[in-house]
């Protein structure tokens, strides 16, 4: 159960619902988000919530049967749009498109892709600083002060930033340069990073796990909601199974399922989705058609000599084939549907 108390709320009426609800057996912890105060109730006993009508400070009370609770499509009639500012949403009436390299490399690079997207109309940009790479000797990044050197790029220009952090640590030092955080695949289950992130108030976008199920999925989106960050978005990037005719197995099935369990905004990366080049596009496609409020994928001035993930990775060419596909897939799937 999800009470939703009123931002007039004071302590003693905060006092007198806890104890109410606590007598019909019910543990109840408190989540303050940059939104509201919730006190989430989980008890067995099913008791009737007319019982609590009398009591000041509520606005709201939703049953929630899910064990997920803030991240349930149950209790919100609508769904979360995360705003970037500028201008810039995820989820809502737009489809947000995010792309650029998996790794920043050069300020080269940078210049050009920030170009790309500026001519394409593409308001926010990916990019790794720290990068997890299967090879301890692969590179991994430049971080801090690569996105330094993007940030300001970026700002000039009018880009939103978003890169992953991989740990802790990395959140103070990220956190004046990006506009969303990214938790990638490797870190959907580093609770103690899922934590920090709920106690910053920026967006986070959380990916699904190498070998994570959807129900995992949400877990994790639901240790940020109730750390006090409501700010989030969830990103399907493909899974590991017995397949090796491609990298992942992008499981497209997880983007209506989420969209209809979660009210949060559900993205996919098709790049990661299925690691081949030549299907990204399909598979970006297919992910749009299905329901994604956005599409983040990866390209590159040249994708042949990029530091890593070349082979997933567009030219500018290919980009901007793929951005005018889904702007028509998007009118087509908003209009003709
Ligand atoms: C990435 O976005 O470059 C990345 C490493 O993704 P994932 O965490 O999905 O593997
Ligand atoms: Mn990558």
């Amino acid at each position: 159960m999800i009470i939703q108390l009123s931002s007039t709320i004071n302590n003693f009426q905060k006092d007198s619902i806890v104890k109410k609800v606590s007598e019909f057996g019910y543990k109840v912890s408190e989540v303050k988000t940059q939104k509201g105060t919730y006190l989430i109730s989980i008890g067995k006993k099913e008791f009737d919530i007319r019982q609590l009508g009398f009591l000041s400070g509520i606005e709201d009370i939703h049953r929630v049967s899910d064990d997920y609770k803030l991240v349930s499509g149950k209790w919100k009639v609508d769904r979360s749009v995360v705003d970037l500012g500028d201008g810039v949403f995820i989820g809502g009436n737009s489809l947000a498109i995010m792309a650029g390299p998996c790794s920043i490399e050069t300020e080269a690079q940078v210049e050009l892709t920030i170009n790309h997207l500026k001519e394409n109309g593409v308001q926010i940009m990916r990019g790794g600083v720290f990068k997890p790479r299967s090879s301890p000797y692969a590179f991994r990044g430049l971080g801090v002060e690569g996105l330094k050197m993007w940030h300001k790029k970026a700002r000039e220009a009018g880009i939103k930033i978003i890169s992953e952090v991989m740990q802790v640590s990395q959140i103070a030092d990220m956190y004046d340069y990006v506009d969303v955080f990214q938790v990638g695949a490797r870190n959907t289950q580093n609770f103690n990073l899922l934590d920090e992130l709920g106690k910053v108030d920026k967006p986070v976008m959380i990916k699904r796990g190498i070998s994570g199920t959807i129900e995992e999925l949400l877990y994790s989106a639901e240790y940020v909601f109730s750390a006090g960050n409501e700010k989030l978005i969830l990103c399907e990037r493909g899974i590991r199974t017995y397949e090796r005719a491609s990298r992942n197995t992008m499981d497209v099935n997880a983007i209506p399922i989420l969209k209809e369990k979660t009210h949060l905004p559900v993205v996919a990366d098709p790049s990661h989705g299925i690691g081949i080049r030549e299907f990204v596009e399909p598979i970006a496609l297919a992910a749009l058609m299905a329901g994604a409020d956005g599409i983040i994928y990866e390209t590159h001035q040249k994708p042949e000599e990029a530091y890593s993930d070349g082979q997933q990775t567009l030219d500018f060419n290919e980009s901007a084939r793929l951005i005018r596909k889904l702007l028509k897939a998007y009118e087509l799937r908003e209009t003709a549907f």
